[in-house]
């Protein structure tokens, strides 16, 4: 199970920017590394994803939530996890709405 490093590990107390919990004292130093390498993580599979190159942006996603599971990363996963989607097809309608209307041509 992917550990919530939103919580200290100890008493479950919501995590601040201090370096030791709030409430128990336990230090967090090594909770907040491992956080921040899942952020980084996250961040360089988007710009994979961004420039088109998937097998990266999975590869990193997939490390990302070993460290974190976060809704970001659950958003990133559905992008560069779900196969590719067939480019859409062409409206077949002569009568479809996305064309320019003739009327609106000559209308100046
Ligand atoms: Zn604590």
């Amino acid at each position: 199970m992917t550990p919530d490093l939103a919580r200290c590990p100890v008493c479950r107390a919501a995590l601040g920017a201090r370096e030791t919990c709030r409430r128990c004292r336990t230090a967090l130093g090594a909770v907040k590394a491992v956080a921040a390498h899942g952020r980084r993580l996250e961040a360089a599979a988007l710009v994979h994803l961004a420039a088109g190159e998937t097998e990266a942006a999975q590869r990193l996603i997939r490390r990302a939530r070993l460290n974190r599971r976060t809704r970001f990363g659950a958003w990133l996963a559905v992008r560069a996890l779900a196969p590719p989607q067939p480019p859409p097809l062409p409206p077949t309608d002569p009568g479809s709405t996305d064309r320019p209307s003739r009327s609106a041509e000559f209308a100046s």
